[in-house]
């Protein structure tokens, strides 16, 4: 009777995510415990009865609290989009280890996520929300333009991305996946809140495209699919951060000396503000080519000159903060309350602020 109690408590996707938060196969995992892989294979589906002593062992193993096995809910969610820096490359190129690290890294804020919120009363007075493009004829660069009215975003360029996402009750993450080939992805939190996932150690022109480029797939492919989301997510981007009407007086007579200023001034890359110029028509094809020609030439297809500071999340630390300082809680208590060891919450929760150099307590 007892073997069975605990079998049902089990939540079988918290032990995946446990799994491949520790890098490991099924395999890797069953020979760490001394069973038979198909055994192993058949507890993560649930279709296996689980021993109490196993359960010790795994959560020896894995190191996390039981507690963390004996959640309810499904934590495990799949980014709107996946993307790989540079091109946008076929998942195969991601290597397991680094696809168990997102994955895995996505289920636990997941957890952490949803139980801070549902403690806090987090109030915010714009949006995110699935937009349907067709009612705008497709038109990105109408959609970028109403979202920044609809924001109240002032014209000319945006002085901090982050802080606008942010006040729309989206939550930013900055993370170490171990890789350089991921940028960022998005996803939806039971379509309550969206959460951007962003690579730490991006420049700050990189890091602000590809928020927007998130941001874009959040209104616009949530509830749809489209055969061109990449590039709409570009065009967006590139319209909610370069508008138009705002940008069009500074597209003249474009050089590769004057993309160093422009990117000062609207803190996106010299070779984004060169595209932008290109699908305005400012310059042609063939002046696009030579920009590129010339940027490569200079060595700054690799590494562009001007310096753009990465901007910095707040929410998740705002959300730890609330915890300690109006709930009261101590960190022992909140590590407690997240089913976290004290290295995982410092590597999820005080990364990001050690990391920005924000003194912690
Ligand atoms: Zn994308």
């Amino acid at each position: 009777m007892q073997n069975k109690k605990i079998m049902k408590a089990i939540n079988c996707t918290q032990l995946e995510i446990a799994r491949k938060s520790r890098l490991l196969t099924q395999t890797q995992l069953a020979n760490k415990l001394e069973i038979d892989s198909r055994k192993y294979s058949k507890i993560e589906l649930g279709e296996h009865r689980i021993e109490q002593s196993l359960l010790d062992k795994i959560v020896d193993i894995l190191d996390y609290p039981l507690d963390f096995f004996l959640e309810e809910g499904n934590n495990i969610a799949l980014p709107i989009s996946l993307h790989e820096s540079g091109s946008f490359r076929k998942r195969q190129d991601i290597s397991k280890k680094v696809l168990f690290s997102v994955e895995s890294t996505i289920g636990i804020y997941l957890g952490c996520l949803k139980k801070l919120k549902s403690k806090l009363d987090l109030q915010f007075n714009k949006s995110i929300y699935p937009v349907n493009a067709e009612e705008f004829n497709n038109d990105i660069e109408n959609i970028a333009e109403q979202l920044r009215l609809q924001w109240s975003i002032p014209s000319g360029p945006i002085k901090n991305l982050t802080t606008v996402i942010e006040n729309a009750g989206c939550v930013i993450i900055k993370y170490d996946f171990g890789t350089e080939k991921i940028d960022g992805f998005s996803i939806w939190i039971q379509d309550i809140f969206p959460v951007i996932f962003i690579r730490h150690g991006l420049s700050g022109d990189r890091e602000r495209f590809t928020l927007a480029h998130e941001l874009g797939h959040l209104f616009l492919h949530t509830k749809r699919l489209s055969p061109n989301k990449e590039k709409e997510a570009n065009d967006f981007a590139s319209a909610f951060l370069m508008p138009y009407s705002d940008i069009k007086k500074d597209l003249n007579n474009l050089n590769i000396y004057k993309l160093q200023n422009l990117k000062e001034k609207w803190k996106v890359s010299m070779a984004a503000i060169a595209y932008r110029a290109k699908e305005l028509d400012f310059i042609s094809d063939s002046q696009y080519r030579y920009i590129f020609m010339e940027l490569s030439r200079c060595g700054y297809r690799k590494k562009e000159p001007i310096y753009i500071a990465p901007e910095v999340p707040l929410s998740l630390k705002e959300m730890k903060d609330a915890f300690i300082y109006e709930l009261e809680y101590s960190i022992d208590e909140l590590k407690k309350f997240l089913c976290l060891n004290e290295s995982d919450f410092n590597k999820l929760f005080l990364f990001n602020e050690k990391n920005n150099k924000v003194v912690y307590l």
